[in-house]
């Protein structure tokens, strides 16, 4: 109680600094929810209530819809930005692509395949993304990856949890593989921003179900073993030659049959995680499907 007044009492004299615009505000005038504090397991308690109370399945006519995704970025950045910044996430939302998620210019009309998956059909079924690469997310996920802001993990992760939980049934899913980094590039950056994401989610997943889930999170079954340049700033046939062969699979028997769920930060081309479904599949993988945080448009 006294430490929760002390805090109150923290943020009305020292304003927090918003992680995007350096503004400074304070949160606690506008936060939507109370915020627990940090402790891992009740946050994540929190986390699975709050799926238990709302079941968030959202499409209809066979479009996809973002359903309750802007309202969770709300929520779950109102500690680390400021109103305005908030209010600068655009969610991905139909007409889009019904393979790879693209949106479609066109804000009218139902969901179908677009031209470049019809030209060259990819190796994963489906790929959806929580929101646009661009404003907000995009200077969220740069603070994230680049600036080593690695207490935006968790939001990140529950924004990605809602959409795993909006778009996927459960049973579809039955490993987790966040997209591998080199060892060269884990040892400079010390940290796997893709695992990160999902390190929670057999958790949340347990303690929303009471029970230990069929889903499990594997960081080790696929290797990069090739050091690439960035992709960025790189073309289309740039970018795929690039990441050709960059993935090895190190343990086989892991993947046999699974239905996979592959997680990456930022969908642009999809070379990567295109190139990374090509070597699960090859290894035996049942399908593969992809979840970003963030889809380039
Ligand atoms: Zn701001
Ligand atoms: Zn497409």
């Amino acid at each position: 109680m006294l430490i929760r007044i002390a805090k109150t009492f923290k943020q009305a004299l020292f304003p927090t600094r918003c992680l995007v615009c350096g503004s400074f505000f304070h949160f606690a005038q506008h936060k939507i929810c109370d915020l627990k504090p940090r402790a891992t397991d009740e946050n994540s308690s929190n986390i699975a209530q709050e799926f238990i109370e709302k079941p968030v399945l959202t499409s209809a006519q066979g479009n996809y819809c973002s359903g309750n995704i802007p309202k969770v970025f709300e929520k779950s950045m109102t500690p680390f930005l400021c109103p305005n910044c908030t209010s600068g996430f655009l969610p991905v939302e139909s007409p889009q692509c019904s393979r790879c998620g693209m949106m479609f210019k066109s804000r009218q009309g139902e969901d179908h395949v677009c031209g470049e998956c019809l030209d060259s059909p990819k190796r994963f079924r489906i790929a959806r993304s929580t929101g646009i690469y661009k404003y907000t997310l995009m200077a969220v996920i740069h603070c994230f990856k680049y600036k080593g802001k690695i207490q935006l993990a968790r939001p990140l992760g529950t924004l990605l949890f809602t959409a795993f939980i909006n778009f996927w049934d459960k049973m579809s899913i039955d490993l987790i593989v966040p997209v591998p980094l080199h060892i060269k590039k884990l040892r400079m950056r010390g940290f796997n921003p893709s695992f990160l994401l999902v390190k929670d989610w057999v958790r949340i997943l347990e303690l929303s179900s009471g029970r230990l889930p069929d889903i499990q999170v594997d960081i080790n079954v696929l290797a990069r073993k090739k050091w690439t340049e960035p992709q960025t700033g790189l073309g289309r046939k740039e970018r795929l030659v690039n990441i050709k062969n960059a993935f090895n699979i190190s343990d086989g028997s892991k993947i046999t049959g699974k239905k996979i769920l592959l997680v990456d930060d930022v969908y642009t081309t999809g070379a990567t995680v295109n190139e990374c479904a090509k070597v699960l599949l090859k290894g035996g993988a049942g399908h593969v499907d992809v979840l970003t945080l963030a889809r380039s448009m």
